[in-house]
């Protein structure tokens, strides 16, 4: 069968034109599956009833199930658990309210079931990677994050950051459909849409030939290569020099600028010396930095660090001359480290 949410305008024109029916048949299917969300071929109305028929026998809109939806105590943070065919994935919606009085709703989306990447710090390393999501089942955490958010008359998401279970760029093609999806039937701008690498410079390369304007944010959480390798498995096939030479082509093509991730762990990578080793890896370049307090996550015994740490670490980019952000902890009490959901779920 053929899985609907997974194709965009051109597949399902391409569809319908293969199968004998108009192209415009494919453009208004699109646009009840992507535009309106509808995923009840019956409330289709303007489709005729051979096309319907033909779909029918032919092509599912495979949604996932919902399992559990998490709030955090004001609602800000919300934490879906979603089962695709036995592979459980979660994804987290961010609720702000702007000073203008709308609604700011960032999604972030998981992209794999599990990773490969075995980044220390991280739930979802633990089991390694069961399989890539497809772009259907990327697009449907968006599905159901904009069915919840309807239900509490709140305007749908506004911003996606592919920054949840998986490494995004180990799952280039899906992705790179989704976000497609997102830019054309969701309405969500590609300045809006946030994909967050651990530092895969081949696909990093193949990413800046898109020329698009998305943000690339990359996980770096040490500018010093002993380190790094050591809390990242990755950077041991892509030291840090490889890596930056990839982001300054990235910066040199897209005329974007990178945000750098760093998440704080106590005593661990948040010293006077790494923000020293940060700032000069750093300086002059035209990155911004993100700073995170780490999540402790139980089983690796790591800790945030604490806010004295982050001031005094911030402080240091600061002198050498980098735009820094502390990144405000949303979610911690809906369990916000990637992977503890499902972590918790699967243990109960
Ligand atoms: S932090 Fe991201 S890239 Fe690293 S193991 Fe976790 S999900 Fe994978």
């Amino acid at each position: 069968m053929i899985d609907l949410l997974s194709l965009d305008q051109q597949d399902m024109e391409a569809l319908a034109v293969a199968n004998g029916f108009p192209k415009f048949r494919g453009k208004q299917l699109y646009e009840w599956c992507h535009k309106k969300e509808i995923f009840d071929y019956g409330a289709m109305t303007n489709l005729p009833r051979d096309f319907i028929a033909f779909l029918e026998a032919n092509a599912v809109m495979k949604r996932g199930e919902l399992i559990t939806v998490k709030t955090s105590g004001q609602a800000d943070a919300v934490k879906f658990l979603l089962d695709f065919d036995g592979a459980l994935i979660e994804t987290v919606l961010l609720r702000y309210h702007t000073k203008s009085g709308g609604d700011r709703n960032t999604l972030c989306v998981s992209t794999q079931a599990g990773c490969a990447m075995g980044c220390k710090f991280c739930a979802t390393a633990k089991n390694g990677l069961s399989r890539n999501l497809t772009t259907g089942e990327i697009i449907d955490q968006v599905n159901f994050a904009n069915a919840y958010l309807r239900q509490n008359n709140s305007e749908s998401v506004s911003n996606i950051v592919y920054m949840g279970m998986g490494e995004p760029l180990a799952n280039y093609d899906a992705v790179w459909r989704s976000i497609g999806i997102l830019n054309h039937a969701k309405n969500i701008g590609m300045r809006r849409i946030t994909v967050s690498t651990c530092g895969l410079v081949p696909a990093i390369d193949r990413l800046a030939a898109e020329h698009a304007q998305l943000t690339l944010a990359v996980s770096l959480h040490s500018a010093n290569d002993a380190l790094r390798q050591k809390l990242m498995p990755i950077a041991k096939k892509y030291p840090l020099d490889q890596l930056m030479e990839a982001l300054n082509r990235y910066m040199a093509v897209t005329k974007r600028r990178v945000t750098i991730e760093y998440a704080l762990f106590n005593r661990v990578n948040d010293g006077i010396k790494d923000a020293e080793e940060l700032g000069l890896l750093l300086e002059h370049k035209g990155f911004h930095v993100n700073l995170i307090p780490g999540n402790p996550v139980a089983e690796t015994g790591l800790e945030t660090s604490p806010k004295r740490r982050i001031a005094a670490f911030a402080a240091i980019l600061k002198e050498h001359n980098i735009e820094t952000s502390i990144r405000e902890s949303k979610g911690q009490d809906v369990e916000g480290a990637c992977g503890q959901l499902r972590a918790n779920h699967t243990n109960s």
